[in-house]
């Protein structure tokens, strides 16, 4: 029969997840001495997290695998300044 046309109109719409994150996107923060030691995906345990681009506007690495952000927050010790 003809009864499955709807069906076909369903897979049309289909979009993948990641369209749902909201434009507001927040990147989990990681130090760079976590990202020394490791240096992974801690949401997927992929291999290693791709370095984005300076002009980035949040994230400054986005796993490959699973697509979660991390913001680099640079180590906010002094360097021996007495
Ligand atoms: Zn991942």
């Amino acid at each position: 029969m003809g009864q499955d046309d709807n069906h076909w109109c369903e897979l049309g719409f289909a979009e993948p997840a990641v369209a749902f994150k909201g434009p507001t996107q927040t990147a989990r923060s990681v130090t760079e001495a976590w990202m020394a030691l490791h240096g992974f995906c801690p949401a997927c345990a992929a291999d290693r997290l791709p370095q984005l681009p300076n002009n980035a506007p949040v994230a400054d690495f986005r796993c490959g695998d699973c697509g979660e952000e991390y913001e680099l927050k640079a180590k906010q010790g002094k360097l021996g300044g007495s």
